[in-house]
């Protein structure tokens, strides 16, 4: 990755179809915000400032998935004016859980939702960022993790490759000294899910239900029979725990189709 040029570099936060979680994760980086915004120029961020400065971006942070014809003409422009592109989120990088209506005709939805569905201009599927332009990075989480988020746009301005943890939650739970839910009967998603929460939810009692999208190679198939075999979960269940938030990224959905009667 080649360091930028001179002068501060124009950072633009774009929203796509999402519930605005990731950028509020930025917002809420409080201290931090303060020392980005006097190392970058805050060219494009809606949700944060009226200040509208059109592009060329150096660097882009993308939320939200592709659900409408307007969404995916306007990402295609966003990524011309963009040097570097990053994708925040689940929704950006898989969908998001508006990607549910990917199993189903989105049509039927619609007219059970709305008065006059003829009136929506809406995709078939919600797609990720990186389905309909080229993406530099993607940072997975549901919302994101903010000191992950810090350590990308910090990468991206020093020209270096972001460092995030290819590892499981599991790994992120033994270091905090969690006793394992799954071994006391809780079903959790741990053993393949991405790390970066820290473990939240075994760290409260709860199994893991996969908001950080699948780690990489995830033995999915493995986790299905342990939560059959040992656990009871029934093959509906398997197919609601693997058809959540990262419903559509290909690992979870492969393995619910699997388990789909
Ligand atoms: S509780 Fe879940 S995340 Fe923690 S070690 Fe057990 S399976 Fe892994
Ligand atoms: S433990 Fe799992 S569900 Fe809970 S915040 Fe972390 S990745 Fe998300």
């Amino acid at each position: 990755m080649a360091p930028r040029k001179k002068g501060k570099p124009k950072l633009s936060v774009w929203k796509f179809a999402s519930c605005d979680g990731c950028q509020l994760s930025l917002l809420d980086c409080e201290d931090e915000l303060l020392t980005i915004a006097g190392e970058v120029e805050i060219a494009y961020f809606v949700e944060a400032s009226r200040a509208m400065v059109r592009g060329p971006y150096d660097l882009t942070l993308v939320d939200g998935s592709i659900t409408t014809p307007h969404d995916a003409a306007l990402i295609k422009q966003v990524r011309r004016a963009s040097r570097y592109l990053v994708a925040i989120g689940t929704c950006a990088t898989s969908g998001g859980i508006q990607a549910l209506r990917n199993f189903h005709d989105v049509k039927e939805f619609a007219a059970a939702v709305y008065a006059h569905p003829e009136y929506l201009e809406t995709l078939p599927e919600s797609t990720p960022i990186s389905a309909n332009v080229p993406v530099d990075y993607n940072l997975n989480g549901c919302p994101i993790n903010k000191r992950q988020l810090l350590e990308v746009i910090s990468a991206f301005l020093a020209g270096r490759t972001p460092v995030a943890p290819p590892h499981s939650v599991c790994l992120e739970c033994k270091i905090r000294g969690n006793i394992c839910v799954l071994v006391l009967g809780t079903p959790c998603l741990g053993p393949v899910t991405h790390a970066g929460c820290g473990a939240l939810c075994p760290t409260y009692h709860r199994g893991c239900y996969g908001c950080y999208g699948p780690k990489e190679t995830p033995n999915t198939l493995s986790l299905s029979s342990w939560f059959s075999s040992r656990l009871g979960v029934s093959e509906p269940d398997l197919v609601r725990a693997y058809r959540k938030f990262y419903a559509n990224a290909p690992e979870f959905r492969l393995e619910s189709k699997i388990h789909e009667k």
